[in-house]
């Protein structure tokens, strides 16, 4: 098996977008009707129709799959739900209450939260912070990267949580390491905020502008001098990677007692003007559009994320998920084709792609299904899912796709093979 590192990654001249505005235009969306939880899996564990819920209430609805509910309200629906590829979601609906009731419970363990509990009542705060890799005994987490930028061009919802709230995210940096144990914890910002982050007394790294150096792999190599291996991830060598907001997020609840239930995202319009919103964890995305005026139309695209590494949608009851940082609406008249063109050998992918991979024949391999033969000869697994090979293909070849698609085959691939020995 071809185990290529990333030490020949090199950057592509394409930019993020960099929050210059020290004051952005910001719209607040209001309460939705009802709110829809998305947790992992499927079951309802004890959770059932007609349960009432106080925001910040831990559900359960399978075995470690945990939850608090942003809103107190009654559970109206508990249904299955396809998401990306047919992975399997138990789908929450909840009712929303008119009056807001804080759970007692919520105040009471984040007072001071153990790692244990931070797994369960933490796992879908706004930016979703993770904690489950600090309780892995084959890892050895001894830094957290704090990403203060956003994972693709087009959008500023970290960069614009560490301009307005970066006394938060240097207590919640405190707060995550008397969770973990881990000292070393690293804030990682554009250069034009690295002066106010390194004046609030944290650790501060400067990542460049030019995409996709924010990934957290390009992150490593870049800024700490560390090259993640071909199929393994930053805390496989003791780096755990976690959004400025997601650490705002911890700091509001163990400062306040009170879940926070808000999540910052950049809503791209049609005509590529941005804007900042807030929104409940849950919110129906028609609520979003509906909030801030923006018509979708029949055969319009509305995109999770950014344009290289974004998901469609394809319902506008698809709620805000705690990690959803864009919405991105693209006109019918210009959305990016894809064809079934054979590739041309034009090597444009190839001179683009920062992992430094044969694109082109990798991406036939990925066209006839050979998921196995990808991986082993053809690097797939140096992939950083940048998207930046779709974005030139001259025949407009869904290579980013059909690289995730493999990911995620041999992923299940993998774990089906270790429950069966
Ligand atoms: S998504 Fe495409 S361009 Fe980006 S690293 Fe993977 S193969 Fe290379
Ligand atoms: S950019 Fe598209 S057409 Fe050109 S070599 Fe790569 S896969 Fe083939």
């Amino acid at each position: 098996m071809i185990k290529k590192s990333f030490i020949g990654l090199v950057k592509p001249r394409i930019d993020y977008t960099i929050l210059t505005d020290p004051d952005p235009a910001l719209i607040d969306i209001p309460q939705p009707g009802r709110v829809t939880l998305l947790l992992e899996g499927n079951g309802n564990g004890e959770l059932k129709k007609g349960d009432l819920l106080k925001t910040g209430q831990l559900i359960s609805t399978a075995k470690d799959i945990f939850a608090i509910s942003p809103v107190t309200g009654t559970v109206e629906n508990i249904s299955g739900w396809a998401g990306d590829f047919g992975q399997g979601y138990t789908a929450v609906s909840i009712d929303v209450a008119k009056d807001e009731e804080f759970d007692e419970q919520f105040s009471e363990v984040v007072k001071n939260i153990s790692l244990e509990n931070a797994v369960k009542y933490f796992s879908n705060l706004p930016g979703k912070p993770s904690f489950k890799k600090f309780k892995d005994p084959e890892l050895d987490i001894h830094t957290i990267v704090v990403n203060g930028m956003d994972e693709d061009i087009w959008m500023t919802a970290n960069q614009y949580v560490v301009q307005s709230r970066v006394k938060a995210i240097k207590s919640g940096m405190e707060a995550l390491s008397k969770i973990t144990g881990v000292n070393s914890i690293v804030l990682v910002v554009p250069e034009s905020q690295a002066a106010a982050a390194a004046a609030a007394g944290v650790d501060v790294k400067v990542v460049s502008s030019q995409y996709p150096s924010a990934q957290p792999k390009m992150i490593l190599k870049d800024l700490f001098g560390k090259v993640v291996p071909a199929g393994r991830n930053p805390e496989n060598i003791g780096y755990c990677f976690m959004s400025a907001e997601a650490v705002a997020s911890i700091s509001d609840a163990v400062s306040t007692g009170k879940a926070p239930t808000k999540k910052v995202l950049t809503l791209i319009n049609k005509d590529g003007g941005m804007i900042i919103v807030t929104a409940k964890i849950g919110t129906p995305v028609s609520d979003v559009f509906k909030a801030c005026d923006i018509n979708v139309e029949e055969k319009d695209r509305v995109v999770y994320g950014g344009p290289f590494t974004g998901s469609a949608i394809y319902s506008m009851e698809h709620p805000i998920l705690p990690d959803t940082n864009a919405l991105l609406v693209q006109d019918r008249e210009n959305i990016p084709l894809v064809s079934d063109y054979p590739c041309v050998n034009c090597g444009e992918c190839v001179r683009i792609c920062p992992a430094i991979i044969q694109v082109h024949s990798l991406a036939r391999l990925l066209e006839a299904g050979q998921y196995e033969e990808a991986a082993d000869n053809y690097d797939l697994n140096s992939c950083i899912e940048c998207g930046l090979c779709s974005f030139v293909c001259v025949s407009k070849i869904p290579i980013f796709q059909y690289i995730r698609l493999a990911k995620y085959e041999l992923d299940r691939i993998r774990l089906a093979e270790a429950e069966y020995v």
